[in-house]
């Protein structure tokens, strides 16, 4: 009851405007909420538009709106982050969070070329343009935050597929590299990286029934990770309470990754 208390008097991001890409579901929308909660004015950006819209209408049209973006493509990701700007006249911060689990398949000789370009071109290239976008509006304001959302495989082999692996190494790749570039205008950036969450996502890859009741899952009793873990990451990094962390890769794993 405390907490909750506390949460509902401290809005820890009054004023700012975020953009949330992949919000419509998952880790992104629960991101978006939390965010909106905290008193920032969200724009949810997916190509998913009626499960966008409904988050939008969940959060209510005063703190959010949906904008049709595949982060793939340069021109939809430029119009997101103009759309932002004209209707609410910056960008604070920027999470880059949309991505796909491709093929769980471990066998290289099995992989396509098409399949591994695929999920690089979405966990990659898309943090890449929001990055670059996001910059060109922050770098005159002097100010912002970017978090990207990566994965325990941007620092650990074995755990999914080659495709997915490399694509979440190139997103910490990119994330220390966009630090220090920005950081002299003041802008920060960081990553976030899960353990698995029985997200929409995570359940396709692993065949999981919609229970997520499965022996993955039980690997993780007690530990329980949920979206809402994520989302108060991305509430820190995006908040002032972080002005001195950049190029940072926050683990939320339940300790997964150092054993
Ligand atoms: P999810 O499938 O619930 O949500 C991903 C969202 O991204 C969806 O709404 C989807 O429509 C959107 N999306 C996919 N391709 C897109 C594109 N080209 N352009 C715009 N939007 C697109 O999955 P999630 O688990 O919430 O995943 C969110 C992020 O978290 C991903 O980057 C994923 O790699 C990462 N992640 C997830 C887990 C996990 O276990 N669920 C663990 C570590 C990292």
């Amino acid at each position: 009851a405390t907490g909750s208390l506390i949460g509902a008097l401290v809005r820890r991001l009054e004023g700012k405007v975020a953009l949330v890409t992949g919000s419509a579901s998952g880790i992104g929308e629960c991101t978006a909420k939390l965010l909106a909660q905290h008193g920032a004015t969200v724009n949810i950006a997916d190509i998913q538009d009626e499960l966008g819209y409904a988050v939008c209408k969940d959060i209510g049209i005063t703190s959010a709106s949906y904008v049709h973006c595949d982060v793939t493509d340069e021109i939809q990701v430029r119009n997101a982050i103009d759309t932002t700007m004209v209707n609410h006249g910056k960008l604070d911060i920027m999470v880059n969070n949309a991505g796909i689990a491709g093929t769980n398949n471990p066998n290289i000789l099995d992989n396509s070329k098409a399949e591994f370009e695929k999920v690089l071109s979405v966990n990659v290239t898309g943090p890449f343009l929001g990055t670059k976008h996001a910059a060109r509006v922050m770098i005159p304001s002097r100010q912002g935050s970017i978090i990207n959302t990566a994965s325990v495989c941007s620092i650990m082999g074995g755990v999914a597929s080659h495709a997915y692996t490399s694509s979440k190494h190139g997103v910490l790749g990119l994330t220390r590299n966009t630090a220090v570039e920005l950081g002299r205008y003041g802008i920060r950036v960081n990553c976030v990286s899960p353990y698995l969450i029985p997200t929409p996502l995570a359940r396709r890859f692993f065949n999981l029934d919609p229970e997520g009741a499965d022996e993955v899952y039980s690997n993780l009793k007690g530990r329980d990770l949920k979206p809402e873990d994520i989302a108060n990451a991305v509430l820190y990094l995006g908040s002032d309470e972080s002005k001195y962390v950049s190029g940072h890769n926050l683990l939320i794993d339940g300790g997964f990754s150092i054993v």
